[in-house]
């Protein structure tokens, strides 16, 4: 299909792209809870001719689309979920379920993935190869795509690219950003339990202070990511819950704390995991108690495949036009869609959906967040040209 017919394609189907979207924001579902998303995903895509698959990681759903002639196989992924906030913008389309709203766009690019899916259907003589459309669900809480793929979503299929994107209010509706290399930060979670020996405040010499203890570790870990890490790197390391103590005239005996670790370079990651460790166990035992580290790991870093990113910057060029298409600085959230990119060589890009003349200037999980539906026919043109691009070897 020729660029001028494609954008004709996809802008036919904007008004269907929008109100899809509507409809999904209207019932916004969250994480491995997504029922009635993922029916509707399912419906959607066997009418189109799709092999489905359903209850891949609970509510995950794959759509594959073969042209029966040899070539690529290209992933393309969409995430679902929304999140537990109560909407506070009023729209025709506000969401009607007490307590959750789609406060992160995944209502968007879960419509942007199906209108992708139909144009593709629509004319199955424009290509060679595969196209795997997948629905995640659990985005927000880290371990969707995680469940998908133990549930065997890929069993089978050999991939040789993913592409996905993401719509976001920090940049104006009608740009692209794309960033080759680390672009989303791995994200860690850690807990540090301080024991000591407790006893009466006034006589401190015989008890072992787990307070004192934690003051000096939260002081320590704040040298890791200054003197520790490479300058041209970056890190994140923040405690962000202490707990301990019940009373003015009581030592107590534990204090619990918790924090978050971002990362960009697995080796950064796993160093600052160690030191970590060293600093609070060490820490502890100088004030004649001990500490214990226990990790919840969470997803890598989302990494870009240079080569494959460059492709999409450039197809990008030519849609929205150069100056409109920027490579922004990493981002220290985390996203699962590492886990995709993990498989094979690929791209994650931002969709601008931000429009202050309409008032949509929120920040992503703000109950007032929303999207300039605007830039839902150019996710979809994006991820059409992206995938005509990287179905070619
Ligand atoms: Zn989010
Ligand atoms: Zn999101």
């Amino acid at each position: 299909m020729s660029t001028p017919s494609l954008h004709d394609a996809v802008q036919a189907l904007a008004g269907e792209t929008i109100h899809l979207r509507r409809d999904l924001h209207r019932y916004p579902e969250t994480a491995f809870e997504e029922h009635r998303t993922s029916d509707l995903v399912a419906t959607r895509l066997a009418a189109l001719g799709l092999q489905v698959r359903r209850n891949l990681g609970k509510t995950g759903v794959v759509g594959l689309l073969d042209s029966g002639r040899p070539g690529r196989t290209v992933l393309v992924r969409a995430d679902m979920d929304a999140l537990p906030i109560q909407e506070e913008r009023d729209t025709p389309y506000r969401s009607t379920i007490n307590g959750k709203m789609h406060a992160c766009g995944h209502d968007g690019h879960t419509a942007i993935l199906l209108t992708t899916a139909k144009i593709f259907a629509q004319s199955p003589e424009s290509l060679s190869g595969k196209i795997l459309f997948l629905f995640q669900p659990a985005e927000e809480v880290g371990n969707g795509a995680a469940a998908m793929l133990s549930d065997g979503a890929l069993a089978g299929i050999t991939v040789d690219a993913v592409l996905g994107l993401h719509l976001t209010t920090e940049l104006p509706v009608g740009t692209v950003a794309a960033r080759p290399g680390a672009a989303l930060a791995a994200t860690d979670m850690f807990t540090i339990q301080v024991v000591g020996r407790g006893g009466h405040a006034a006589r401190p010499q015989e008890t072992v202070d787990p307070l004192l203890m934690a003051a000096h570790i939260i002081t320590m870990v704040q040298s890791l990511v200054a003197r520790e890490v490479d300058p041209v790197d970056t890190a994140v390391l923040s405690i962000t819950s202490i707990h301990g103590g019940t009373t003015f005239n009581i030592i107590p005996e534990q204090v619990t704390m918790q924090g978050t670790l971002r990362t960009f370079q697995p080796a950064t990651r796993t160093m600052l995991q160690e030191r970590l460790g060293t600093i609070v166990r060490g820490t502890a035992q100088t004030l004649r108690g001990e500490a214990a580290l226990t990790w919840q790991e969470g997803t890598p870093a989302v990494v870009n495949d240079p080569e494959m990113t460059e492709r999409f910057l450039r197809v990008a060029r030519e849609v929205v036009g150069p100056q409109r298409v920027l490579t922004p600085p990493p981002i220290t959230a985390g996203d699962d869609m590492a886990l995709w990119l993990q498989q094979a060589p690929g791209c994650y890009f931002f969709v601008g959906a931000r429009n202050e003349a309409k008032g949509i200037d929120k920040p992503h999980h703000h109950p007032q967040f929303d999207i300039d539906e605007q830039a839902l026919p150019l996710g979809v043109e994006l991820l059409c040209q992206g995938i005509h691009d990287f179905l070619r070897s």
